[in-house]
């Protein structure tokens, strides 16, 4: 799995927040609160879209509207304010939105609770439910699968990893051990191709860099990643 920042990101510049991506959908990294991020994923086919963890609700419709798409999905990550914050809010403003959260993670607003192998749609862009356990207890991640023309290939293409994975790092372990983090990521998500794009929900990337550094000092990797991440963050 690899960030879709490395190409693609400008932090403070919404004009360039726009990752066109994969045969069937269009995502939009959107900056919220202070170091979070959440998502909107497009389906092309049929302009429905998903909200990924809004934390940010009034920022969140200007965009949909600024899009001119329809709102049928929220998609949760995990039961954190910062994540979910978001979801009643919209939920009153989009009668008949569909809140999805984890099974037990009792997420705000929730509609549909999902475990892992579970799917669903967003118009024609499927989404593919992988329980990460470790931040909180329902804890999940959403991978996006690109569809092939005959509806038969599907290729995990994104992985919206909220605080399970960032880049760098992962996510404290509050509701969890090493154990499950290392079984949520390495185990659980192993299916997912090297080539899927990884959209996390935070900008931790230059303090876990300073970590990995603290930790292999010289390791001559990490002190590339850190100096990329330093010179993106200034650009901010
Ligand atoms: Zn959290």
């Amino acid at each position: 799995m690899r960030s879709w920042r490395s190409s693609l990101f400008r932090y403070d510049n919404l004009a360039s927040l726009y990752a066109l991506y994969g045969a069937v959908c269009v995502q939009i990294p959107v900056p919220i609160l202070a170091d979070n991020y959440g998502y909107m994923i497009i389906d092309r086919a049929t302009k429905q879209a998903a909200v990924v963890d809004p934390a940010d609700p009034r920022l969140m419709e200007q965009m949909l509207e600024r899009r001119k798409v329809q709102l049928t999905t929220i998609l949760t990550t995990h039961r954190h304010h910062d994540h979910a914050g978001g979801n009643l809010e919209l939920k009153k403003k989009f009668p008949g939105v569909v809140v999805v959260g984890g099974k037990g993670d009792n997420v705000a607003g929730v509609t549909k609770e999902v475990s892992d192998g579970d799917r669903l749609s967003i118009g024609e862009t499927l989404v593919q439910i992988v329980e990460t356990p470790c931040h909180t207890t329902g804890h999940v991640v959403f991978v996006v699968c690109g569809r092939g023309g005959a509806g038969v290939s599907e290729v995990a293409e994104g992985v919206f990893s909220g605080d399970t994975l960032f880049i760098g790092g992962v996510g404290a372990f509050f509701h969890g051990s090493e154990i499950d983090m290392h079984k949520s990521i390495n185990q659980n998500l192993s299916w997912v191709p090297d080539s899927a794009l990884v959209f996390c929900g935070h900008e931790y990337t230059v303090e876990n860099c300073r970590f990995a550094e603290w930790l292999e000092p010289g390791n001559p990797l990490v002190l590339a990643r850190s100096s990329w991440a330093v010179k993106r963050r200034a650009m901010k």
